[in-house]
């Protein structure tokens, strides 16, 4: 219908003269704001305003966040085994201590902090993927960057692929780490060429993979490692509101004889306080006490602090979320109504069991995003070539295939902690998975398949891309 001028500019809450601004700017012509507008016009002054409104929003939104306070960024360790991780860390553990007067006690609390004049950096303190994807197979993100390391004497192995593919999964921004270079026969440039046929192609090559050269034993390099960390951060630009509710995530829970349940937790947003109730997954507690990895009593702990808590009634989950909860009550009110959900679910889920194709293809089907996420095994580098160049073939503009990580071996338990993480399958050709690693596919309720014709693999994924098709009408 016509609309009067004066009348859009109510229904806009705005003043006519402003109205008769944005008329004009649109070239729309009037008499006065008595003039009728055309059902069009009218339409089209209402899209506009919505939209420089939202356009207001969004920047409000992000000169809010421009003005939180910077956080540390989170960094993880990981790489092959005996390739430096562990010294890597004690190396770093070693020089802020080194940088601290002697005599400080300090104290395992999940993580530690270095300082550097450029910032600070929060480390976890444990190696490994397997840590890491304990912590987000609970959802939790915990860090932003990894750091994965590679020996420089033996180069890119199975579990660097497989660090990289879980940092990747998790979103984590990647730096490689080049360790050793001590040895003397080091070969750096061959582990370059080695990232480059993964697709990361280093920095002084043209491409935008970082690639620090370092030893964890010397500690040559390691500064400028920490300054490519800080560096990453920045273009992150990452920040956190001390002020928002309170929240963090579990790195690590234990019960020690004398002290109960210690709880090694990092703070994410907000800042906890002594005295403070918290949810954690199913359990609850009051923090009676925070400690910091120097040993400190804290009354709080703001954003990018790792802390052991005393206060839980019971040992949480690594990788829960803590929560800030304004009383006893609700906090145990939460904590058990979360078990009984938890009780139903699992109830549920005996049932649903994808335990043949045709129930994962259900179950992928109920998905929102259509993807197909894969964990390819084989027996030999030449049949999991075959078998991706077909596959590479496979993906349709509606359903993508996905490959999470393509290695020769058979599937380990650390594939299947990946693939209930990310949502994939597991397929392998010519390999059987030991009965550990099917025994924990059928725990988590991951689809484990193995196969002695690839083409027979390659109809599975095919039915699997047609499960996740919508209907067709
Ligand atoms: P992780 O399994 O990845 O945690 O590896 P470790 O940190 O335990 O290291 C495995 C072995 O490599 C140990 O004997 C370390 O002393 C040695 N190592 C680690 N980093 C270096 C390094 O930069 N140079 C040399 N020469 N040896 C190293």
């Amino acid at each position: 219908a016509k609309i009067r001028i004066y009348q859009l500019a109510k229904e806009l809450g705005m003043k006519n003269e402003e109205l008769l601004e944005l008329l004009d700017q649109m070239g729309v012509a009037y008499k006065s704001h008595a003039s009728t507008l055309s059902e069009e016009d009218a339409e089209a002054v209402r899209e506009l305003v919505r939209e420089q409104r939202g356009l207001q929003e969004k920047l409000a939104e992000e000169e809010r966040r421009k003005s939180l306070p910077k956080r540390p960024p989170v960094v993880v360790i990981m790489g092959h085994v005996d390739h430096g991780k562990t010294t890597l860390l004690d190396y770093l553990r070693k020089s802020r201590i080194a940088e601290k007067e002697a005599g400080g006690i300090t104290q395992h609390v999940g993580a530690f902090e270095v300082k550097t004049p450029q910032g600070t950096v929060v480390f976890i303190d444990t190696p490994g993927h397997e840590a890491f994807t304990t912590i987000r197979q609970r959802g939790a993100r915990v860090a932003d960057i990894a750091v994965i390391v590679i020996a420089a004497d033996d180069g890119v192995m199975p579990q660097t692929e497989e660090a990289i593919a879980h940092a990747k999964a998790a979103g984590a921004k990647i730096i490689f780490a080049i360790n050793k270079i001590d040895l003397p026969q080091a070969d750096p440039e061959k582990v370059k060429r080695q990232l480059m046929e993964l697709g990361f192609v280093p920095e002084e090559y043209g491409g935008d993979a970082i690639v620090v050269p370092i030893s964890a034993k010397t500690g040559q390099g390691v500064q400028d490692l920490l300054e490519m960390i800080l560096l990453l951060a920045e273009l992150e630009d990452l920040r956190a509101d001390p002020n928002a509710e309170p929240r963090g995530v579990i790195l690590e829970s234990k019960l020690d004889k004398l002290a109960g349940v210690l709880v090694n937790m990092l703070v994410q947003e907000g800042t906890f306080r002594v005295g403070d109730y918290v949810v954690a997954g199913e359990v609850y507690g009051r923090i009676r006490a925070m400690t910091d990895s120097d040993g400190n009593r804290l009354q709080e702990a703001g954003p990018g602090k790792p802390v052991q808590v005393l206060g839980f009634s019971e040992l949480p989950h690594a990788g829960d979320t803590v929560e800030w909860v304004p009383d006893q009550e609700a906090a145990k009110e939460i904590a058990e109504e979360r078990k009984e959900e938890r009780l139903r679910r699992e109830e549920e889920e005996k049932s649903r069991r994808p335990r043949t194709m045709a129930d994962l293809l259900q179950m992928l089907g109920e998905k929102e995003e259509k993807e197909v996420n894969l964990i390819l095994r084989a027996d030999t580098q030449g049949s999991l070539e075959a078998i991706q160049a077909i596959l590479a073939r496979e993906s349709t503009d509606e359903v993508k295939v996905h490959v999470l990580l393509a290695q020769v071996g058979a599937p380990t338990e650390s594939d299947v902690l990946l693939a209930s993480t990310a949502n994939a399958a597991i397929l392998a050709f010519g390999v059987n998975p030991p009965g550990s690693v099917k025994k924990k596919a059928e725990e988590k309720g991951v689809l484990l398949k193995t196969f002695r014709i690839i083409y027979e693999l390659i109809d599975e994924v095919r039915n699997m891309v047609k499960g996740q098709r919508a209907p067709q009408y």
